[in-house]
């Protein structure tokens, strides 16, 4: 049954508030989750992003603020309502939502995260913020410095607790809980439910109302994956030809390391296709205008590293562009779930090399689904390019430098990957081969080794399959993209 806003139980000025921003209908997870919550009990919500999850939790809570008034406390306009967030994109993008949803209504949110002055976000704090939308670390620094007192807190929001598990944020979450009021309503919003997940919600919630939309670790629906197969060292080479000939606009790729999306990016604009990097090295200045440029299409591609992607809210993203494959499977859910979202379809291709594919495997594990592979003609990948060893470096998959609001990891649970491999020979995948411009012409067996190949741990790697690519694009010259740089 599909209810409408207003009988949900949502008030005219939040009715109004989603309707200018042309909601017609709440999605799923907000069906479910919006009577949850007005119901005042805790809620465990199993929901990616892109579903709307955002507005499952902003539209009740404000709803909440504007009907029941603060219980008598010490301070006149306490902190009533408190949603941690993993990382800055993502605390700004929530506070954007809490101020499009609440601009009829009279609420006042401060935006709490580390990478840009402290000062402004006192004073939103001195002048009263009934919702504070903040990453643990940037909140801590302001409990140190008694900017903020969450002593009368009545809502607790954890959204993307699996991400902020993942990054290691426990011990900090930890240092929160214990300045919260015991009585309060705990939300905690996750897309996968890892055995941690489950830990955290059982230590956060009494009996808790539970959700989901999606399936476990299943990938959004509306998202074409594919897999295309290339030469480690033709990768840049193969995107800049894919971005090209399909004339690709609005395209997010992820690349595994803060080099590597810098070295892609400057390879792009090389090769024209307009392209910035956005990752943890980067000032909080240059990331948001990376993001502007690229909402307003100015920017025909962004690079990204998963932490600094997390939380990106670009509507309709056509595009998603694994350059690299992450070390983490779950990653890959949370990577395409930036296309195909509120209903949009999208595509999803991942550019995998014969170093990739036991990352593959996992993720296809994870997501219960075999991705299908295709070849492009002219990048056909050398059936005896040996796997090299995925070089894993200081923090990655885990932190970026130098961000207070990211500490460093400290239980992590990552499949064993980045091992050596004993032989270059990646489990034969059935292929498609695809004409230049992207259509399938055959089945191929990419890796299968050729019938007299001698065995891989003989074959050396050509030495040149790094570095003389065959290229059918005019101009275009060989890419210095390698791996673990
Ligand atoms: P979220 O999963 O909260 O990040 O939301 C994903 C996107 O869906 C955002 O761009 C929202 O503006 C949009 N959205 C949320 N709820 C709705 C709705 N009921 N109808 C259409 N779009 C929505």
């Amino acid at each position: 049954m599909n209810l409408s806003f207003e009988a949900l139980g949502l008030s005219e000025a939040l009715v109004r508030a989603v309707t200018e921003l042309g909601y017609t209908t709440p999605t799923p997870i907000q069906q479910q989750a919006i009577p949850a919550v007005l119901s005042g009990g805790d809620l465990l919500a199993g929901a990616q992003t892109g579903t709307g999850k955002t507005a499952g939790f902003v539209l009740p809570i404000l709803q909440r603020l504007a009907t029941q008034n603060a219980p008598a406390g010490k301070s006149r306009r306490p902190v009533r309502v408190l949603i941690l967030t993993p990382t800055r994109e993502l605390a700004a993008q929530v506070g954007e939502s809490v101020r499009d949803y609440g601009k009829h209504s009279k609420v006042n949110a401060a935006i709490i995260y580390g990478g840009v002055s402290i000062n402004p976000q006192i004073s939103a704090l001195k002048r009263g913020a009934d919702i504070v939308v903040a990453t643990p670390g940037r909140l801590l620094d302001h409990v140190g410095q008694r900017t903020v007192d969450l002593s009368q807190v009545e809502v607790l929001v954890l959204d993307e607790a699996d991400r902020m598990l993942d990054m290691g944020f426990l011990p900090d979450m930890k240092r929160v809980f214990a300045l919260l009021p015991r009585t309060r309503q705990t939300l905690l919003f996750s897309a996968t439910f890892s055995d941690e997940i489950r830990t955290l919600a059982a230590s956060l919630l009494k009996n808790p109302a539970m959700v989901q939309v999606a399936a476990r670790n299943s990938t959004v629906d509306a998202t074409t994956q594919k897999v295309v197969l290339v030469d480690r060292g033709r990768k840049s080479e193969l995107l800049a030809h894919m971005i090209k000939s399909n004339n690709w606009f609005q395209l997010l790729i992820f690349t595994r390391t803060k080099h590597g999306a810098n070295r892609l990016a400057e390879f792009l604009n090389k090769h024209g296709v307009t392209a910035l990097a956005i990752h943890g090295n980067k000032s909080q200045g240059a990331r948001t205008r990376a993001l502007t440029e690229f909402k307003s299409g100015e920017l025909q591609a962004l690079v990204a590293t998963d932490i600094a992607a997390r939380g990106l809210d670009i509507e309709q993203l056509p595009h998603v562009i694994n350059f690299d494959l992450p070390h983490v499977p779950e990653d890959y859910v949370h990577r395409i779930g930036r296309t195909g979202r509120a209903g949009a379809t999208g595509e999803a291709i991942s550019l995998v090399c014969a170093d990739d594919k036991p990352l593959l495997t996992d993720i296809e594990r994870v997501i219960r689904r075999q991705v299908p592979r295709e070849i492009i003609a002219g990048f056909e990948p050398n059936p005896n390019e040996r796997a090299e060893p995925i070089v894993r470096q200081r923090g990655q998959g885990k932190t970026e430098r130098g961000q207070r609001d990211r500490p460093q990891r400290s239980s992590a649970r990552r499949p064993s990957q980045g091992q050596p491999r004993k032989n270059g020979s990646a489990q034969p995948a059935r292929p498609q081969s695809s004409k230049p411009n992207g259509q399938p012409v055959r089945n191929v067996d990419a890796y299968a080794k050729p019938k007299h190949a001698k065995p891989a741990s003989q074959t050396r790697r050509p030495a040149d399959s790094a570095s003389t690519v065959r290229t059918n694009i005019p101009g275009l010259l060989q890419p210095s993209h390698r791996r673990g740089r």
